[in-house]
């Protein structure tokens, strides 16, 4: 039976764009695919949009921003908490049409979409708390007001890892705030948004509030550079890897828009020899394959103290083997779901050979999977773990994006912390220590946005996400979230 068939609800199932409220093709009638990571079959098309297309949601989103602008706080509120109850009502089909479209299992992505959903509930309440400020004057009989206004229409633009919640967090953000959006997915990865959509209209989000353009990534460009060009957009937020990154704050900025950038990371991972070694064992489990490693704060270096290498790598490498099932992300008993992408395998398969090459040596897995490969299956990589791999190859210095662990040793916090450092980017750092001092000594010395001490998980609604140094700038979630949609506007009153 088709998979796509046992979505429950058919109208969350969506193969055309939303734009002002109607579900529409692309002017130019193109298509593009989308495809099960898993089995490489067709799952559905989607329209794949152009430049005018976006300029057609572009105005919808402008001529919504009039009104949406002028709602109060607290309907924007009920609109969003409308929109949540409906996102958890059906988590069970969302997160079908997720695991189908990205791969992952389905217990990881039922995950997601409770966790998307969240940032959903957490603005709806936010949404009232625009609060502003009134400043004591240095005029006799004046006051100065500062009050904060929605920025305008914004555009988002997301990877393929996080198809529901990077998108929910942004969206919920911007609506409380009183901002419009059009969002372009990544083109692996469509169909959870538009499913996104459906909800919010049924919710009874107005027309033209949340507009949807999908294209492929040929138009890509394209589409890329209307979205950050077209004057009548003020704000870009977007999450992707660095390159592209600077690529769009570059065209952002001949418009002056206000830009948010949530890049890529390259995580260090350490256990000190004070740890406690079968719980850093087990978190680094899910911090390091969730998602098969595609997540833009798992650990991607692993440092391990001299004491306790040999320990922590015999640890790590039999839970891995206990815990880890490749599989389909709709087959029972699946741990790991394939790669995204091909090109995502290609990069990892390379970085492996690389750091072999180099003097490292695999562990366990290495390759992709002999079984899937036998089975014409799509794109799945065995978990990986390596040991003396070098500094200065691929594996180390950029951020790999897959199921690769290196597990490298250092013999003191001075060492670990410099080489923890010694990256451009600067996203999450996590360490596992039983000593308090050194705990808040290594969290402060850690040049990362987020610290995990004794914990790989760190991200939830109500803190800040985001990173330092390449890996970006803004913050998602938290209090601190809405500041990036909103502007500070002055009032100084002569009475
Ligand atoms: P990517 O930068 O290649 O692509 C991200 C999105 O941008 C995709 O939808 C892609 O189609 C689009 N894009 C690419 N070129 C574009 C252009 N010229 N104009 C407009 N859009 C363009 O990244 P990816 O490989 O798809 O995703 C993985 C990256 O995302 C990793 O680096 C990861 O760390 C990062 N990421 C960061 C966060 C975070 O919150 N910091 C979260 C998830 C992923």
């Amino acid at each position: 039976m088709n998979e796509l068939a046992k979505i429950k609800d058919r109208a969350l199932v969506s193969c055309k764009a939303y734009v002002d409220g109607e579900w529409v093709d692309a002017s130019s009638r193109q298509t593009l695919d989308v495809e099960d990571p898993a089995t490489l079959e067709t799952i559905c098309s989607v329209p794949d949009m152009d430049p005018s297309d976006v300029k057609l949601a572009v105005s919808a989103a402008t001529r919504a921003f009039a009104t949406w602008k002028h709602t109060t706080a607290k309907e924007r509120s009920a609109l969003l908490r409308k929109w949540h109850d409906l996102v958890v009502e059906n988590k069970d089909d969302l997160a079908r049409l997720m695991t189908l479209e990205c791969g992952k299992p389905l217990g990881e992505a039922q995950g997601e979409v409770l966790y998307g959903a969240s940032y959903i509930e957490w603005f709806s309440e936010e949404a009232k708390r625009a609060y502003g400020d009134i400043v004591p004057s240095p005029v006799p009989g004046s006051r100065a007001l500062v009050m904060r206004q929605p920025v305008g229409v914004v555009s988002i633009i997301t990877p393929y890892n996080f198809p529901n919640a990077m998108i929910a967090r942004k969206v919920s953000a911007a609506l409380a705030a009183g901002c419009t959006v059009v969002v372009r997915p990544a083109h692996e990865t469509p169909l959870s948004v538009l499913a996104l959509c459906s909800l919010a209209a049924r919710a009874g989000i107005p027309p033209g509030i949340i507009n949807v353009v999908t294209c492929s990534a040929k138009n890509t460009p394209a589409v890329g550079l209307e979205l950050t060009t077209n004057a009548e957009i003020r704000k870009v937020s977007f999450t992707g890897s660095t390159a592209v990154g600077k690529l769009l704050m570059g065209q952002a900025s001949t418009t002056m828009k206000r830009v948010s950038m949530e890049l890529g990371g390259n995580a260090p991972f350490i256990v000190f020899e004070d740890a406690d070694i079968q719980k850093a064992a087990a978190h680094l489990l899910q911090c390091k394959f969730r998602n098969a490693g595609q997540t833009c704060i798992c650990a991607n270096r692993i440092y391990v103290h001299d004491a306790v290498y040999d320990e922590f790598v015999g640890a790590f490498t039999a839970l891995v083997k206990e815990k880890l099932r490749l599989g389909h992300g709709l087959t029972e008993g699946t741990t790991m779901g394939p790669m995204i992408t091909k090109r995502g395998l290609d990069k990892v398969e390379e970085q492996v050979q690389l750091a072999v090459a180099a003097g490292a040596t695999v562990v366990l897995g290495g390759e992709r999977s002999k079984e899937a490969q036998s089975a014409g299956q799509g794109y799945f990589f065995e978990p990986t773990i390596l040991v003396n791999v070098s500094d200065d190859v691929p594996m180390t210095c950029e951020e790999t994006f897959g199921p690769l662990c290196p597990i490298y040793r250092f013999s003191s916090e001075e060492e670990v912390i410099r080489r923890a450092n010694a990256v451009s980017v600067g996203l999450a750092g996590y360490f596992f220590s039983r000593d308090v001092a050194r705990v808040f000594r290594v969290a402060e010395a850690l040049e990362v946005g987020m610290v995990g001490a004794n914990t790989g998980s760190i991200a939830f609604d109500a803190v800040p996400f985001g990173g330092v140094k390449e890996s970006g700038m803004g913050r998602e979630g938290s209090r601190y979230g809405m500041d990036d949609y909103l502007n500070i506007k002055l009032v100084n009153v002569s009475i």
